[in-house]
């Protein structure tokens, strides 16, 4: 396993993300590297086609935290939206469980204007993530549809119908990642694991977020192999998750209890460090006879400073200067 002593490579931070846990921690980084020291990778399992659109929830929510325009009470969805166009839907007979404010809806129509004129999600989220006013890149985690499916107590749905309508009620028994096996990773992405000189896997759900990003060929090999450190924070917190169903996976697909020890299990041979919450201390040398550096420190983010600070200590672990 590489140390921080070996760091040469030039490339910045590769920062691999899901939506509300992984944007937090994304958000701090990005208030404390600048744009061509920073990438955040961002998991597109979760999209989905509503009404002809093309949904990006996980992007959407790492482009409105670093835009600063992001609902501060949900952590996902546009500040002060307003719901007048998902009401007339309703009207005309649409669905509408899946929450979609007047702002999203622009957003996903623009999006889904793009990808009709032939750009690639790279280049659609390049462009308005910078029209947002975001100046790191955000980067989807492939170009190429890739969809997870959930094989559920309740039978197999898509991402979207287990976890927003279906509330994540339902045990996962069982995950799929239509499309996988012929995605590519990004350009930027691929590009990124060659030169980055640390990956940091944000505190985001491990088998819905983290997952699919390394379920594209050749990714999880090159982040392994790519000798620079590799830090993982643990989005377990005394054995439970701060939102979500990671928790519960555990116990339903993982079958083990949660816990931050669980979450180093999972990630084992991946990656070099490992950051968990003051109240997970006793599993340290556990987590540290997998091999792991380990980092003990407050890792709730609840404020722009926590995610700041946590932003810091994490920089600061794997020798990226700050
Ligand atoms: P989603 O795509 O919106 O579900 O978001 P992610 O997969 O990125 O994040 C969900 C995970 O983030 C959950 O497992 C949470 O426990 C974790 N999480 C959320 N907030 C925090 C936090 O402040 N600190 C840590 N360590 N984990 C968090
Ligand atoms: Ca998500």
């Amino acid at each position: 396993m590489a140390d921080s002593s070996q760091d040469t490579k030039p490339g910045g931070v590769l920062a691999l993300a899901g939506g509300v846990g992984g944007a937090k921690l994304a958000l701090g980084l990005s208030r404390v590297l600048a744009p061509e020291d920073l990438t955040v990778v961002v998991n597109t399992g979760d999209d989905e086609i509503f009404y002809g659109l093309h949904v990006s929830p996980d992007i959407d929510t790492v482009t409105y935290s670093l835009a600063g325009l992001a609902n501060p009470e949900t952590g996902w969805g546009f500040a002060g939206d307003t719901f007048n166009a998902l009401e007339t839907l309703g009207t005309l007979g649409a669905d509408t469980w899946f929450g979609l404010g007047d702002h999203d809806l622009a957003l996903h129509i623009r999006r889904s204007d793009m990808l009709r004129s032939g750009m690639t999600l790279s280049e659609v989220t390049l462009e308005l993530s910078n029209r947002m006013g975001v100046r790191h890149p955000i980067v989807p985690m492939s170009d190429q549809r890739v969809s997870t499916v959930i094989e559920s107590s309740d039978g197999e749905m898509p991402f979207q119908e287990y976890f927003v309508h279906r509330r994540s009620e339902p045990d996962v028994l069982g995950l799929r990642f239509d499309g996988v096996k012929l995605a590519k990773p990004a350009p930027v992405f691929a590009a990124s694991i060659q030169n980055a000189s640390a990956i940091v896997f944000c505190p985001s759900n491990p088998f819905l977020s983290v997952d699919p990003i390394l379920a594209i060929p050749g990714t999880k090999v090159g982040i392994a192999d790519s000798g620079v450190p590799r830090v993982i924070v643990s989005p377990i917190i005394g054995g439970q998750a701060i939102k979500g169903p990671a928790a519960r996976i555990f116990e339903t697909f993982a079958n083990k209890p949660p816990s931050a020890l669980a979450v180093a299990q999972h990630y084992a041979g991946l990656a070099t460090h490992f950051v968990m919450d003051t109240v997970d201390e006793a599993s340290r040398s556990e987590v540290e006879a997998l091999g792991y550096t380990v980092l003990v420190t407050e890792t709730l983010m609840t404020s722009e400073e926590h995610k700041i600070a946590l932003a810091k200590a994490v920089c600061e672990m794997v020798g990226v200067p700050v």
